[in-house]
């Protein structure tokens, strides 16, 4: 019997939250699974996507996309950070990946290149976010040098928004119209939205849309926003139960005594920790589901346990499964009580078993 703590991955979630995206846009569709899939399992989550005839899937770097290409994965595969030295160029063109450039170092290994064939790119406007991809005043003077260049043969040009997530901030109108001042009369295809802008920001669709989070289920908006809520959650993390005890009033729960029962308590230890990415700065009083209905922690998250307050659920007993987040608990809720993003939550997951349900 191996510990309980698991990370279930429903694919067929996966197939209907694609499914919803091509429903709000008909824009193609470059599927995010950078970072081991946000945690999710790159290799599986790309047979999958792949399976569902997705235009191209996103990477952040070459090792991720050679995984994928040495597992037999023969979708597009885009490099979103493009290539780091010019020892990438010989595997850019030999594995058939498209590479963002976002910086004049790049331009100058690729000048310096000498390519078979024209590489197709996507050159990467920094319309605002102020973190990688080329000033817009530099932008026109990157774009004609790598056409000139005679190693380019077609580019999409994209930017990434800053503050799509939130839906009443004009930083995002913005961007779009730096976006479209710099590249009206240029020669390609456009790409600006990460999940937010797919799910708020339809005016920024263009021809290809990247979303991450929202293939995985979670909201990048208020767990209560229409759109968040035709998502379906891809993992649920789960573990259980493993000691009960009754707790006297008055006693403290866990390291540094942070949490005093302030009534005979039943308390309940769960097998996962920060040691198998629960946050550990989670507050006592965020939620858990046992049996469907909600318990909260008490006391700070251990390396490899957590103690929840069982006093309410006198049926709850050694063994129940005890649910992190999942459908019955929005990881985006979870991330909110521990000062974080759903994002972060899958990243961090580890030491857990996966396992697949289709
Ligand atoms: N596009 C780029 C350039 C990104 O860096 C990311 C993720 O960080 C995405 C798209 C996907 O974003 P999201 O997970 O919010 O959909």
């Amino acid at each position: 019997m191996s510990r309980p703590a698991q990370a279930t991955i429903n694919l067929q979630a996966l197939r209907d939250n694609l499914a919803f995206v091509r429903q709000l846009s008909s824009s193609k569709v470059v599927g995010v699974i950078k970072a081991n899939a946000y945690g999710h399992g790159a290799l599986t989550i790309a047979r999958v996507l792949e399976s569902e005839r997705i235009d191209c899937l996103a990477v952040a770097c070459i090792e991720e996309a050679l995984e994928l290409r040495h597992n037999g994965i023969q979708s597009p595969i885009l490099l979103l950070e493009g290539f780091y030295s010019a020892d990438e160029l010989p595997l850019i063109e030999q594995y058939q990946l498209t590479t963002v450039i976002q910086h004049q170092d790049q331009i100058g290994m690729l000048l310096a290149y000498p390519t078979k064939e024209p590489l197709s790119i996507w050159l990467k406007l920094d319309s605002g976010m102020h973190r990688i991809g080329f000033l817009p005043k530099d932008y026109p003077k990157a774009y004609q040098a790598l056409i000139q260049s005679g190693k380019v043969k077609d580019t999409v040009f994209m930017t990434h928004f800053s503050c799509a997530d939130d839906l009443n901030n004009d930083y995002t109108r913005r961007q779009l119209s730096t976006f479209r001042r710099i590249t009206a009369g240029l020669e390609g295809e456009t790409s600006l939205c990460n999940s937010p802008g797919v799910l708020g920001w339809p005016e920024a669709h263009g021809n290809w849309v990247r979303p991450g989070l929202m293939l995985y289920g979670a909201s990048p908006f208020d767990v209560n926003h229409p759109h968040a809520r035709q998502l379906k959650p891809v993992m649920e993390l789960s573990s259980s139960i493993i000691a009960i005890r009754d707790l006297p009033a008055g006693v403290p729960v866990g390291y540094s005594g942070t949490f005093i029962t302030n009534r005979t308590t039943r308390a309940g230890v769960v097998a996962i920790g920060y040691a198998d990415g629960y946050p550990r700065h989670t507050p006592s009083g965020a939620p858990v589901v046992i049996n469907g209905k909600r318990a909260r922690i008490m006391g700070k998250i251990s390396m490899d346990m957590m103690t929840v307050d069982l006093t309410d659920l006198p049926d709850v007993k050694t063994g129940d499964k005890v649910i992190l987040w999942g459908a019955e608990l929005p990881a985006a809720e979870v991330a909110q009580h521990a000062g974080t993003i759903p994002y972060e939550l899958f990243c961090n997951m580890k030491r857990v078993n996966i396992r697949y349900i289709d």
